[in-house]
């Protein structure tokens, strides 16, 4: 009897806070059963999902071709302007919602599971922000992302092994080369982690141009690990 009071007097606080403090699915405004989540399961499932995860040489994995050796790259869902995909990104970046993040790691997680030839996975590496960013917002949100993937794959575990340099001066009036160079020198390994002979998985938020990520791998090469794949929550069409 005693046991079953608490789990009764949470589910009948919980009601009373969703009473006056509603939870609303952000793509259709539905009021959401779970309080963990920010899309309803019909809005999740309708996402503009790649389905690259399984698919070798796809679109996303050239991009790195001849930039840096990758074993597989993929994102899981086509990040588009006005869409609900740059919601997600903008309130895990923007207004602090980790829950947002946390739903694009367990979707990372979910196709991981599916696809082979990402697997095995020893560590998740997060892209590093500065540590001026990193207060101004509270988290990284490549970490976020990570632990939304633990919430999958519990059993992997997450290696901060990149720092982020201190930005250098405004690139806007510097040539194509010099960008070049200043984007090897972006990140710096953290030699207090072996990664020799560990199978390693990228993650961040968002691939683009993917100059941060072919840097960030050019940086993970140097501690020599076995494999290096990347995985990104969303790729920008
Ligand atoms: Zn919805």
């Amino acid at each position: 009897m005693v046991l079953d009071l608490y789990p009764k007097a949470q589910a009948y606080l919980q009601s009373f806070v969703h009473l006056f403090f509603p939870h609303l699915c952000l793509a259709c405004g539905t009021d959401l059963v779970s309080i963990n989540t920010v899309l309803c399961t019909h809005c999740e499932k309708n996402l503009p999902f790649t389905d690259l995860f399984n698919i070798e040489n796809n679109r996303i994995e050239k991009i790195f071709w001849g930039r840096v050796p990758l074993n597989a790259v993929s994102a899981v869902l086509f990040f588009t302007k006005d869409s609900i995909v740059q919601t997600l990104i903008f309130e895990l970046k923007y207004h602090q919602n980790k829950k947002a993040g946390w739903l694009l790691g367990r979707l990372i997680g979910a196709s991981i599971i599916e696809a082979d030839r990402f697997n095995p996975i020893d560590f998740l590496v997060p892209i590093p922000i500065s540590k001026k960013k990193q207060r101004q917002r509270g988290f990284n949100q490549a970490m976020i992302i990570c632990e939304g993937i633990l919430q999958v794959l519990p059993a992997l575990k997450i290696l901060p092994a990149l720092i982020k340099q201190k930005s250098s001066r405004s690139q806007t009036h510097k040539d194509r080369i010099q960008r070049g160079d200043q984007m090897a020198q972006l990140f710096e390994l953290d030699k207090s982690f072996n990664l020799g002979s560990a199978k390693l998985l990228l993650v961040d938020d968002v691939i683009t141009t993917g100059a941060t990520l072919e840097a960030a791998a050019a940086c993970l090469c140097q501690a020599q690990p076995k494999a290096i794949s990347i995985a990104a929550a969303a790729y920008t069409l």
